[in-house]
């Protein structure tokens, strides 16, 4: 599937182009040396194809400068079928539905029964668990997106320690929090199971400069993830500078604080105008839907506001977080101080599982205070909230769980 030699995946992937205008895998390098796999996926959201064409230009220059790269480097086409029609997607939502309860049941059914998105989600899963079960160190995920807005680029991450090294190293601000509002992302997918996933959002789709945001992207992400040395990058310090020129005079690290969700038949629409990073006042009318104006519920920074009709986004509120605390929760995560939130007045240990901790939402700093401790906030369970333990750094990484290990294999004898 990944050939180990330093030239793009042709032979399988031509003849697959031909039905749906990107291969799978659009591209490969690697020199055979050891290293890490830095996978970049582009075009998860078919309207955003501007990722998988950066991968292949970044691809396509390694092989002219024959660059000895250590480990490898894969360009993936996520949304094959979305892509082909230029669509967000056809039946769902591509970047969802990573959890494993989810993918138990996609598994389970008859892959000929498969439309749309069950499709590329079941491919994909095929293309990654021999990754997950070769490596021996965390697998570096960049997931590519662009935006229907304009706004600067930026990245997102769950904020692990491991992930920190990649997405504070793109020199553009770093939104944290969004796998919390937004269930089953690819990114969470990859952290969960004790990898690296970053996703970056490098400006409009379409917009050529987007390619080339994305590109200088995994240039230096090559390079702080120690494929490359900044020497074997001869224009470095362009891709360097083009990200921070775009996003100069912008927080570096904001939080997400609010989603709002869209329904199907709600006739969303955002107000005209909005880009990411705008201030905005709280109980401010920034869109408007079959119920009325949609006021903001909260001062903050706007988000993703949605300019193209599909998706259950409608826009996010965010606001900025301090380096300090930052620098104090790495701090308290070395010390493995995490394990201390239980003893925290009001907070309760599952008996079930002991990475999970129940709050009374009568404490609204509680998601503060977990935050720091490296803690997700998955809900609010009636009065309580619910936190669960991020997967720490340092203790290997995990194969795919057994069970989809199983069905993939049944899957694969099924296949052919
Ligand atoms: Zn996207």
């Amino acid at each position: 599937m990944f050939p180990r030699n330093c030239s793009s995946d042709t032979s399988a992937t031509e003849r697959d182009s031909e039905s749906s205008g990107y291969p799978r895998v659009v591209g490969t390098y690697t020199r055979g040396l050891p290293g890490p796999h830095l996978l970049v996926t582009g075009g998860v959201h078919g309207n955003e194809p501007d990722g998988v064409h950066a991968v292949r230009q970044v691809i396509a220059r390694l092989e002219e400068r024959g660059t000895q790269l250590r480990g490898t480097l894969t360009g993936v086409a996520a949304n094959r079928g979305g892509l082909a029609r230029g669509a967000r997607f056809i039946t769902r939502d591509l970047n969802r539905r990573w959890l494993l309860d989810e993918m138990i049941q996609l598994l389970r059914r008859d892959p000929a029964s498969d439309e749309g998105e069950d499709r590329e989600q079941r491919e994909l899963l095929h293309l990654l668990a021999p990754l997950l079960a070769a490596a021996r160190e965390p697998l570096i995920f960049l997931d590519l997106h662009s935006t229907s807005g304009e706004g600067a680029p930026f990245a997102c991450m769950a904020d692990v320690i491991r992930n920190r090294k990649i997405a504070f190293a793109l020199g553009v601000p770093v939104v944290l929090g969004l796998e919390e509002v937004i269930d089953g992302s690819m990114i969470g997918f990859f952290c969960d199971l004790g990898h690296v996933g970053v996703a970056v959002e490098g400006g409009k789709q379409g917009d050529p400069r987007t390619v080339d945001t994305h590109a200088s992207a995994i240039w230096i992400a090559l390079v702080a993830a120690g494929c490359l040395a900044a020497a074997d990058v001869p224009d470095l310090v362009d891709h360097r500078r083009r990200l921070a020129d775009m996003t100069r005079g912008l927080p570096r690290v904001i939080e997400i604080r609010h989603r709002h969700v869209v329904a199907e038949d709600d006739a969303f629409t955002m107000e005209p105008g909005y880009t990411n990073f705008q201030p905005v006042a709280d109980h401010q009318v920034v869109a408007h839907d079959r119920h009325g104006p949609v006021r903001t519920p909260e001062a903050g920074l706007m988000m993703l506001p949605r300019y193209q009709s599909q998706g259950e986004d409608g826009y996010f509120l965010a606001r900025p977080v301090s380096p300090f605390w930052l620098r104090v929760s790495a701090g308290l995560r070395r010390a493995r101080a995490d394990r201390l939130v239980r003893l925290l007045p009001g907070v309760e240990r599952d008996p079930l599982r002991h990475d999970r901790m129940f709050v009374e939402a009568d404490r609204p700093r509680a998601i503060d205070v977990f935050h720091l401790f490296g803690y997700r906030h998955q809900r609010a369970a009636g009065e309580r909230f619910v936190f669960s333990r991020r997967r720490p750094d340092a203790i290997g990484v995990d194969d795919l769980p057994a069970v989809l290990r199983e069905l993939l294999a049944r899957d694969a004898a099924r296949g052919g």
